[in-house]
């Protein structure tokens, strides 16, 4: 069981292969009643394994890998969303999507999102956007809202930070825009990493750019991750990085509130 969810062990390796293929299956790591946090109201997150960024701050490296998961039907996961319908509507909340990166395993989030969206649940996709070309916008009609999550706003930033580029994100945003698919812009400031103006403000000039988003959140970096990245074995090279100030936090939060934003 994973928190009361079904663990499906029963399929030989190529029926997995198969399931997952046509999303039956998720790899899923872990999933959690929040407030307040990932969308609006309470929320069923689920965090789905495997992510093909490598963050220096991920809080949580064991989602890094698609094997720390464990293997989920769709189906079972859909149940208990059905189960907490009535959760969602008294608080105007609904699931999210998460991870790891959800985009790594699009034909699942695909039946999850569309199978939450026939229940009449709000559905919210946190995604840094790397892999925004494997949703299609089929997937992205059954999003309400999207939570992207935009970790520097200049290449060589984003590549220390993330490993990959930043490119990909920006087109997802911009084709979110497009779509007309409400927006959340979520940014980590890392004191030494991510405080620097010459990456946040491309941030908020590229988050004032798009109609879509209706709100910006300046997440302080926390060491609440460092204990995982010891159980991982992963080098973590934050381990001596504090969290930032409330008055850099609130002078970040000022670059994008003078843009127009909601800032959070
Ligand atoms: S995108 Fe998210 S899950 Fe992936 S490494 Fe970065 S912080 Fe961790």
């Amino acid at each position: 069981m994973l928190g009361g969810i079904p663990v499906a062990d029963h399929l030989s390796r190529s029926e997995l292969l198969v399931a997952q293929r046509l999303g039956e299956v998720g790899s899923v790591h872990s999933w959690e009643l929040v407030t307040a946090v990932d969308g609006p109201g309470t929320r069923m997150t689920a965090f789905l394994a495997g992510c093909p960024l490598r963050c220096l701050y991920c809080h949580n490296p064991d989602t890094m890998a698609a094997n720390r998961g464990v293997s989920v039907l769709a189906d079972d996961l859909l149940d208990r969303i059905k189960r907490y319908r009535g959760v969602f509507r008294a608080t105007r909340g609904g699931i999210t999507l998460s991870g790891g990166e959800v985009l790594q395993q699009p034909a699942f989030a695909r039946r999850i999102l569309r199978g939450a969206k026939e229940l009449g649940v709000h559905t919210a996709l946190d995604t840094s956007g790397f892999l925004g070309r494997n949703a299609d916008d089929d997937l992205l009609a059954d999003v309400d809202l999207v939570l992207l999550d935009v970790k520097a706003g200049d290449e060589p930033t984003y590549r220390r930070v993330t490993g990959r580029r930043l490119q990909p994100t920006l087109d997802f945003g911009r084709r979110l825009d497009g779509l007309g698919i409400e927006t959340w812009i979520r940014f980590v400031l890392v004191p030494g990493l991510t405080d620097n103006p010459a990456t946040i403000e491309p941030i908020a000039d590229y988050a004032a750019s798009l109609a879509c988003v209706s709100r910006v959140e300046v997440l302080p970096f926390h060491q609440m991750g460092r204990d995982k990245w010891a159980e991982t074995g992963l080098d973590y090279e934050l381990d001596a990085t504090e969290a930032p100030s409330a008055e850099l936090v609130e002078s970040t939060r000022q670059i994008f509130r003078e843009r127009g934003l909601t800032v959070y």
